[in-house]
């Protein structure tokens, strides 16, 4: 099987990592998201069994849990549907609007993780966001903050930037209104992932415009464990990495794999992906209270 072939007779418009995006018509995109999985920005060789599906499934969740909160900020969010797909990527695709994507990719995070932590023990601060002293891998934060990043290119990792540089690339009031509107979409999905055991350490989210609308869209996939750290709320114990929901696991079998991220990475051994998939499947039925089908 090629890998590279499209798997639809659609005009393919981009193939990241892990989803591919075909063209509808003018106005509309279809998201499908593979089985494949990355880690520190790179595609392995092993796929996860239905990880596609459970990624679609929550994220076409989260959308209409979310829809609230972007209404009282004036927002909506990109999702058509996800019923009406072709029989080929049934339950992995999303029909959305096809929009201007903002080239930001805006994270909150409310607890110490991962390239925030590196990046704190080095300076006290995540660019221009200054954080208290004292703080370890997994600390929760006085309050949740904004720490956006570069969309980087194929090959070429995000980057951190500051508050400013958002407003260079998209103007300072957008650049308030996605600040805004990330920790407020963040804040009721911590509210909500807290009522299912689950901690929401951070998570990234992208916007766009649509041509006939003025507000900020929600797009790409929301809060799934590709977008967010998930930590079981029982075992949340700061000060080493936390146990999670997310692929976090397989970062760190990588890690002790004593693979050193320049050259192919390694097959995932059998029970390895079996983890990895249990984790995303108790993701899903975890937060969203169904059985994942
Ligand atoms: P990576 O593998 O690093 O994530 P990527 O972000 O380029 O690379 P994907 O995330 O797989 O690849 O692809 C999704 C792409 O589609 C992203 O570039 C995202 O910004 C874009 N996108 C998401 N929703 C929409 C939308 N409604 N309209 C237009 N583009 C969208
Ligand atoms: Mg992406």
């Amino acid at each position: 099987m090629s890998g590279r072939r499209p798997a639809l007779d659609l005009p393919l418009v981009a193939r990241g990592k892990v989803r591919e995006v075909y063209a509808v018509d003018d106005d509309r995109l279809l998201l499908v998201a593979s089985d494949r999985i990355s880690a520190f920005d790179v595609v392995l060789p092993t796929p996860i069994p239905d990880k596609g599906r459970v990624l679609t499934a929550l994220s076409v969740w989260w959308f209409g849990q979310l829809a609230p909160v972007l209404e009282a900020h004036g927002a909506t969010h990109h999702l058509v549907g996800a019923d009406d797909v072709p029989a080929a990527v049934a339950g992995r695709a999303m029909l959305v609007r096809r929009l201007q994507m903002l080239p930001v990719e805006c994270v909150a995070r409310g607890y110490l993780s991962g390239s925030g932590t590196v990046e704190y023990q080095r300076t006290g601060a995540i660019r221009d966001v200054v954080l208290p002293a004292g703080l370890v891998e997994g600390s929760r934060l006085p309050e949740p903050v904004f720490t956006p990043s570069t969309k980087a290119e194929v090959g070429e990792h995000d980057e951190a930037i500051t508050f400013a540089q958002v407003g260079d690339a998209v103007g300072s009031e957008q650049a308030a209104a996605l600040r805004e509107l990330t920790l407020a979409l963040y804040r009721r999905a911590v509210e909500i992932a807290a009522a299912a055991g689950i901690v929401l350490a951070d998570t990234k989210f992208e916007f766009g415009t649509a041509a006939d609308g003025a507000g900020l869209v929600l797009g790409d996939e929301v809060l799934t464990p590709d977008s967010s750290r998930f930590w079981p709320a029982v075992t949340w114990s700061p000060g080493a990495a936390q146990p999670s929901y997310d692929k976090q696991y397989v970062r760190d079998w990588l890690t002790s794999s004593g693979w050193d991220r320049v050259s192919p990475p390694p097959e995932l051994p059998a029970d390895v992906v079996a983890a990895t998939r249990e984790r995303y499947v108790t993701a899903y039925e975890k937060l969203t209270g169904q059985p994942f089908g």
